[in-house]
């Protein structure tokens, strides 16, 4: 909203892998840096591109609430028929297909190549430190592009100098800094 009200160009940078923007409206603006679950990979690296099910027409994977089990048949790769996994980054994960977050990465590059020079602002919310690939990317980027940087985060809110540290939930926050922003 803020994006669209001021004018002002934006990117997102997450960790999310449930496809949370995507539904809030960013398409090419977004870099997943763990991947989507929205999106399949072929378990036997055939050489299939990845691929979004919902758009061949394949329901997602079924799970029930109560027992967490599927209860709809497995997603298979539409080229050999193996069996298809999430196109998310896990631990030790050697066997991620990275083409699409590669293509994420190029993008923000190219974002950050046109808007650097504007007084850039980093809201990072709620990147913890057990997997800090957030924070750290936020840290990199206001140094690298010499931005403001505000943390809002109600645990790990230490910050590096030169930035803005908010102790709070995310959601509270930015209600907050809303309304500041249009009184
Ligand atoms: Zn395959």
């Amino acid at each position: 909203n803020w994006g669209h009200k001021l004018k002002i160009p934006s990117f997102i940078f997450t960790s999310n892998v449930d496809g949370h923007f995507n539904r809030a409206g960013w398409s090419e603006q977004v870099l997943e840096c763990h991947g989507s679950l929205m999106r399949l990979q072929c378990l036997e690296a055939c050489g299939q591109p990845i691929w979004e099910p919902m758009d061949k027409g394949i329901p997602l994977v079924k799970v029930c609430p109560d027992s967490l089990l599927c209860t709809s048949s497995l997603p298979t790769c539409p080229s050999c028929g193996s069996l298809a996994r999430p196109n998310i980054l896990m631990f030790s994960d050697f066997y991620w297909d990275s083409s699409i977050n590669l293509k994420q990465e190029r993008t923000l590059n190219s974002w950050f190549d046109i808007n650097a020079s504007k007084n850039l602002l980093i809201i990072e919310l709620g990147a913890g430190i057990s997997v800090p690939t957030v924070r750290f990317f936020c840290e990199r980027s206001m140094k690298e592009y010499d931005c403001n940087m505000v943390r809002i985060n109600p645990r790990d809110y230490q910050v590096p100098k030169g930035s803005t540290a908010l102790a709070s939930g995310a959601l509270e926050a930015l209600e907050l800094l809303d309304l500041m922003l249009w009184k």
